[in-house]
């Protein structure tokens, strides 16, 4: 059985990621949270986009002002008053200053700005004490961005200050990969939906709900198929169905040991390579892998979750979101976030295989603190995930990690 890292490193090298050439649309600025660049953005226009101040205060020539100081001030004629997004009309002068404000255009003829803070003004003459440094809180023009450099590589996910900088460059439209569509499929002849009357021995499908915000919070697109009874005819048929109408494939349920699992065998007649049936985690331990290929499309990658919804929603967390984030044109950072930091309570566990306590992560004091969710950590306890944030991970081999010692933590991105 491969280990939760062997299984994470096989995963990524099945995923091929969408195609920069044809899986991409242009969204606006206003649209783009979240979404993932298909190609680089070189910006047209320089950064400053021209010379212009950084305080409030006044433009004045250097040369005029390195003879000055409190024994000896130098007095200037003040020929303009500059506030921003004006552009100036006069050339500052030997014995003249501009008065200008944060942001505004330098003038001709000037080169360093002196601080309101550090003159004295008498009507249209200012009075200066000391030598400024010279070009002293001038913004230069592309100071910070030179025109034609890259400005953001393909593959980064949009957030606010990535927006800024679009929306700072012109470019107001942005080329970002279309969401990866994944379809989610529950199997098993007990489930019910939530407003459905419960017979005896039925339960909830609360997979297609937990695993279609999953997938949706991943930035992917969910298409709910429901469920469908363990029929081998039936679940074929939903698979081939899901197949058609996804980038990726989610099942849950019907992949263990039992007389009514059916998948794997399915899977393999509908022609799908199973490349992992099993890994040495807990819970999630029967999590089956397989790839569809077809003569025109991309590699379609398949995951048979384990039914119980402790299992499904570790194992997503663990392994299909990071193919999902690779899926979708992100160029890194496809792994979980592993934290360290120290539990609050005794964990335990049998050693046997990685075992996923469930619970909470916070930062106390610039360190993280791990707080077991209360009640039983039993896979089939789906209560007490409610509001969790984190996994601690206890490695095979490792029976217990007391109160106050240190743990890695999974850090959820729910
Ligand atoms: P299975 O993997 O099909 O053997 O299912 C394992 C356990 O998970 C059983 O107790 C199922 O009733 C339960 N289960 C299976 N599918 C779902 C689902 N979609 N939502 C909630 N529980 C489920
Ligand atoms: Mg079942």
């Amino acid at each position: 059985m491969l280990s939760a890292q062997e299984a994470e490193t096989l995963i990524l090298n099945l995923v091929q990621p969408l195609d920069a050439q044809q899986d991409w649309e242009q969204v606006s600025l206003t649209a783009a949270n979240g979404r993932i660049l298909a190609a680089p953005v070189t910006g047209n226009q320089d950064f400053p986009y021209w010379d212009n101040s950084a305080m409030d205060g006044y433009a004045v020539r250097y040369a005029d002002l390195v003879d000055c100081s409190p024994e000896k001030p130098i007095t200037l004629e003040i020929i303009e008053e500059i506030p921003a997004g004006m552009q100036p009309q006069k050339t500052v002068q030997t014995g003249q200053a501009s008065r200008i404000l944060t942001g505004a255009m330098l003038p001709q003829g000037a080169d360093t700005i002196v601080m309101q803070e550090e003159t004295q003004r008498e009507g249209d003459r200012v009075t200066l004490f000391a030598v400024p440094k010279p070009q002293a809180f001038v913004r230069h023009r592309g100071q910070f961005y030179q025109a034609g450099n890259p400005l953001l590589a393909a593959g980064i996910r949009l957030a606010a200050a990535d927006i800024a900088v679009l929306a700072t460059a012109q470019c107001p439209q942005v080329p970002v990969y279309r969401r990866p569509k994944v379809a989610i499929l529950s199997t098993g002849d007990e489930l019910v939906t939530p407003d459905q009357p419960l017979q005896p021995g039925q339960i909830v499908d609360s997979n297609q709900y937990a695993l279609a915000v999953l997938v949706e919070v991943t930035g992917a697109e969910p298409i709910l198929l429901g469920s469908v009874p363990d029929q081998p005819d039936q679940i074929k048929q939903a698979i081939r169905q899901a197949i058609n109408s996804a980038d990726m494939v989610l099942s849950s349920g019907g992949v263990s040991v039992g007389d009514y699992d059916y998948v794997d065998r399915i899977l393999a007649e509908l022609g799908a390579e199973i490349h992992l049936r099993a890994v040495a985690v807990k819970p999630g331990k029967p999590l089956t892998v397989a790839t569809f290929s077809t003569t025109n499309q991309a590699t379609q990658l398949y995951f048979g979750l384990p039914g119980n919804p402790v299992s499904a929603l570790v194992t997503f967390w663990r392994f299909v979101q990071p193919a999902l984030r690779k899926l979708s044109g992100l160029a890194s950072d496809w792994p979980p976030m592993f934290v360290q930091g120290r539990t609050t309570q005794d964990l335990r566990s049998d050693g046997k295989r990685e075992s996923y306590l469930w619970g909470q992560v916070r930062l106390v004091q610039g360190e993280f603190q791990f707080q077991l969710a209360g009640g039983a950590q039993n896979s089939g306890n789906l209560i007490n995930l409610a509001q969790i944030n984190g996994l601690a991970v206890l490695p095979i081999g490792t029976t217990q990690i007391s109160a106050g010692d240190s743990v890695q933590i999974l850090w959820l991105q729910t």
